[in-house]
């Protein structure tokens, strides 16, 4: 048997993550991924603090922010990659109402700091429709998860520390004290599974809530905007001067291949924000982790001491997986709180009843 501490199952973000930070506290861990489709492959990788119609804060806006801009730009610099775009994020006001709503809530307290009237309308619109301006969010910024899995990848792979495989839960063997897996015995067995973990054997009786969602990779012809643009659906400029854009919820078809109803969705929404004629380059679809309540599932399994869970990131997983997973470090390493509100002690008596 060797021993290791942590076995985490899954290398998306919230696997990456977690791996990445208990690595960092001198933990030995193993990661197990057999590279099916997975969100965060899909995903847009935006992080933004104020989100909605109603300009709502996102759940711990003032920690995860500050948090995850010093830690994606310190990854950046260990992994000698570049994945991190700190962008403002654009939201061209719809209508007179909106303008005004909008414009009265950068006096609100509570968005201090995140909302300013943009002082660059101009730049959207030779592609955007802006004719009555736009809102502008600070704070907001996109990861290419992509690039940052792979170098996540290569690291884990360079240490023999990442093994391609199915992961198959009628091989674990539970005791209080270990949690054994073919020829591993470790502290503690952790599922990063993304919306697979529904089907988790161990973790099937949370409240899940898994939901679709599409994204186009899009070519618009003209001069590329500074940041992400975002009314109802978002576009994304990519530093190779396309354009993704995205994204609808769907929660009755939960298969992983893009549909025409999704397709038809997105195009409707796009032609009425995009002055210029586009071209769709690609379209896929991927599935996010969302729960009911729409907080995470992070902690340990109440009848399993050596079964963890880090899941449950919804659709905002680029902003939610280094603090929790920080979070999550804490608790493992030194015995801290977990959030009550991420904590899946919160649901033990779904499990026990
Ligand atoms: C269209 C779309 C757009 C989105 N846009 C954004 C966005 O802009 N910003 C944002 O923050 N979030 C966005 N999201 C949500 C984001 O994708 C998720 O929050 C995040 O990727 C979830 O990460 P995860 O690691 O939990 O799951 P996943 O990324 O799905 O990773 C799970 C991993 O586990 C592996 N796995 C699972 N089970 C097993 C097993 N039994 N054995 C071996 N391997 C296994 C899979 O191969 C996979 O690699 C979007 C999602 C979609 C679908």
């Amino acid at each position: 048997m060797q021993k290791i501490d942590y076995l985490i199952v899954g290398q998306g973000i919230a696997g990456s993550m977690l791996a990445w930070t208990l690595r960092s506290r001198g933990c030995k861990i193993r990661v197990i991924d057999d590279q099916r489709p997975s969100s965060s492959r899909v995903a847009a990788g935006i992080c933004n603090p104020v989100t909605g119609r109603k300009l709502a804060k996102t759940w711990l806006a003032d920690e995860l922010f500050p948090f995850l801009h010093s830690f994606y730009s310190a990854l950046e610099e260990s992994l000698q990659a570049r994945f991190f775009y700190p962008v403002p994020l654009y939201r061209p006001y719809q209508s007179i109402e909106e303008q005004n709503f909008f414009i009265a809530q950068t006096a609100n307290p509570v968005l201090e700091g995140y909302v300013k009237p943009s002082e660059q309308n101009e730049a959207y619109s030779p592609l955007i429709h802006n004719e009555l301006g736009g809102l502008e969010t600070l704070q907001a910024a996109w990861v290419d998860l992509p690039v940052l899995l792979t170098e996540i990848h290569k690291i884990l792979e360079q240490e023999d520390s990442f093994e391609e495989t199915e992961f198959q839960w009628d091989e674990v063997q539970l005791t209080p004290e270990t949690a054994r897996w073919r020829s591993y015995e470790a502290k503690m067995i952790i599922s990063c599974e993304g919306a697979y973990g529904r089907f988790n054997p161990h973790f099937n009786w949370l409240p899940w809530a898994v939901v679709k969602g599409e994204i186009m990779n899009l070519d618009i012809p003209g001069p590329s905007f500074p940041g992400i643009v975002n009314q109802s659906v978002w576009i994304q400029a990519h530093p190779n001067g396309k354009y993704r854009a995205g994204s609808n919820y769907e929660w009755n078809d939960l298969t992983w291949e893009p549909s025409e109803k999704g397709k038809t969705y997105l195009l409707d929404k796009f032609s009425k924000l995009i002055k210029v004629p586009f071209k769709i380059e690609k379209h896929v679809a991927g599935i996010r982790p969302a729960t009911q309540g729409r907080r995470p599932f992070v902690g340990v399994h109440p009848g399993h001491s050596t079964l963890g869970i880090f899941n449950g990131l919804g659709s905002k997983g680029t902003s939610m997986a280094p603090f929790l997973a920080k979070q999550f470090a804490d608790f493992l390493v030194d015995r801290k709180e977990l959030h009550p509100e991420a904590n899946i002690q919160r649901f033990h008596t779904l499990y026990f009843s």
